[in-house]
């Protein structure tokens, strides 16, 4: 008799026919080792489609797989492969060990909620208010429309701001109230680096909000005035520079 032959104790398989771990198969190995994988893996997506998460928030979804991976014990094993349909609702998980692969399907519970930031947005609070109102010189002139038009680009262009200085992490509102639009904010330090950086003076005012828990929550408003050139006279009319202006 040349070298020794394995049989595996459970399914009666030879070494010459798959392979092994050990004294049994690598199958069964696998079989028995203590792999815990979630029955169910709750997945919540934001009702404003931005995030998604299973134990944090991203807006990527590859981020995603890490976390699934943190719910799968499987000491000793290898986790080849993980991989997440959001539609079908299934996360699949490729274990494996020597040559010996196993699949394992986890259904996932999909909910639409709310990400951090939207339902820190729809419980109100906002860290601060930008004022955008017109300066006093274009409230003399009777021109409304430019009024509403000069207040509605300002306002514009600081929400434009906001998204780029915060890449999208950043709740903002605009509501349209007399003399002008006021423009909430989730973030004040972001807000305070773009109107600085847009040269945009302003007053600032903090104010005690709420007290939640013995937590003080302040909202700081910033008052911005739209500035404002007299038109020429007709006749020596001249396009007007609107960032010359705007950029004081
Ligand atoms: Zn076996
Ligand atoms: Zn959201």
């Amino acid at each position: 008799m040349g070298i020794k032959e394995k049989i595996c104790p459970i399914c009666g398989r030879s070494d010459k026919e798959v392979t092994f771990h050990g004294f049994i198969c690598s199958e069964d190995f696998l079989a028995t080792k203590k792999i815990k994988v979630p029955s169910s893996i709750m997945v919540q997506i934001c009702k404003y489609g931005d995030k998604m998460q299973i134990n944090a928030w991203t807006n990527n979804p590859d981020d995603l797989l890490p976390q699934v991976k943190r719910l799968i014990k499987a000491k000793g094993i290898e986790i080849t492969h993980i991989d997440i349909d959001l539609e079908k609702a299934v996360a699949e998980v490729e274990l494996s060990v020597d040559d010996e692969k196993i699949r394992k399907f986890i259904p996932l519970d999909v909910r639409r909620t709310l990400c951090d930031l939207h339902a820190r947005a729809t419980r109100g609070y906002y860290e601060s208010i930008i004022q955008v109102r017109m300066s006093e010189d274009l409230e003399r002139t009777e021109d409304k429309e430019l009024i509403a038009s000069k207040i509605q680009r300002t306002a514009d262009r600081i929400t434009v701001m906001l998204q780029q200085e915060e890449r999208g992490e950043i709740y903002i509102r605009q509501d349209r109230v007399r003399g002008g639009i006021d423009v909430y904010t989730s973030s004040t330090a972001a807000t305070f680096r773009v109107l600085s950086a847009l040269g945009i003076r302003n007053n600032i005012s903090r104010k005690l909000w709420t007290q939640k828990k013995g937590k003080q929550l302040f909202r700081t408003t910033f008052l911005v005035r739209v500035p404002y050139k007299a038109p020429k006279k007709p006749g020596q009319e001249e396009p007007e520079n609107e960032s010359a202006e705007e950029e004081q």
